[in-house]
This record gives structure tokens, sequence and C-alpha cells, in this order.
């Protein structure tokens, strides 16, 4: 297993985590959109490996899938963090770009392309699906 560190902007907020990443993937659903401008590129890991230094603000809001998803945020500099959701207890999304080293994990699907504006870069070699990845249980 690999430690994997990271932070925001500010360098308020820091945080560690040993674990294998799950899975990583670009997002572009509208909330994603509204919180990066563009599509969020993240990956997955168990909620109990993550360790924060700092306190984190947070924000909740009721997904399409009906889950309620918790973004947490740095307080000073407004860097979005990570993400937990109702639909995935036990595991956090922590966004790929706030990692000390952003090429150490590589995403391997995009997900919510309809939903993506016109100009948007998708890669070809990835993955591609319409709506949400199959693991993740949709209800509605
Ligand atoms: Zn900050
Ligand atoms: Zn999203």
């Amino acid at each position: 297993m690999k430690t994997y560190s990271g932070g925001c902007l500010c360098g308020e907020i820091r945080y560690e985590v040993t674990a294998d990443p799950g899975p990583s993937r670009i997002c572009w659903c509208r909330d994603c959109q509204r919180i990066a401008s563009n599509g969020t590129a993240n990956v997955v890991f168990p909620s109990a490996a993550l360790k924060v230094t700092g306190t984190t603000g947070q924000h909740e809001k009721t997904a399409d899938s009906g889950n309620t998803v918790t973004r947490r945020f740095c307080p000073k500099c407004g860097t979005q963090l990570f993400s937990d959701s109702t639909g995935r207890q036990g595991l956090t999304v922590v966004r790929l770009g706030t990692l000390d080293d952003p090429s150490s994990i590589k995403p391997t699907a995009t997900i919510w392309s309809a939903s993506a504006p016109s100009w948007a870069c998708i890669d070809g070699a990835l993955e591609v699906f319409k709506g949400p990845p199959p693991s993740v249980p949709h209800k509605k």
C-alpha cells in the first residue's frame, strides 16, 4: 500500500491516505461542473484510511440519485477536497487535483457524459458512461 498526501490551495487543510486507491473517474454531473467549472477528477478511498489535518467546511445536497452528498472544502480558500455520499457508506471521494502528485492516480472512466457541455474534452481512451457508473446504486 502506498501513502498519498495532498491539501488545499492555501495549505490550511492537509490530508494523508494510506490505502490502495479505488475507482478513479472524471465526473461531468452538473453539481461537479458548478464546484469545479469543469468536470471533476476523483478517486475513491476507504474513509477510515483518510487522515485530515485542519477543519473543513461542508455542504450537503441531495443528488439526482436521491443520495445525500456531503462535500468538504477549505473554509479559507474554498478548495473542494472530499465528498461523501449516503449511497457509498465507508468510502470517500478525494479530488485528484488536490494530491501533491496528481499524476500518481489515473482516471479510468468518464461518468455523467450526457450532461457535459459541448466544449468538454472527453478522453476517448477512457470508458465513458452517460450517467452514473454501474457500481453506484441509482435510486429514484
Ligand atoms: Zn485552503
Ligand atoms: Zn459529479
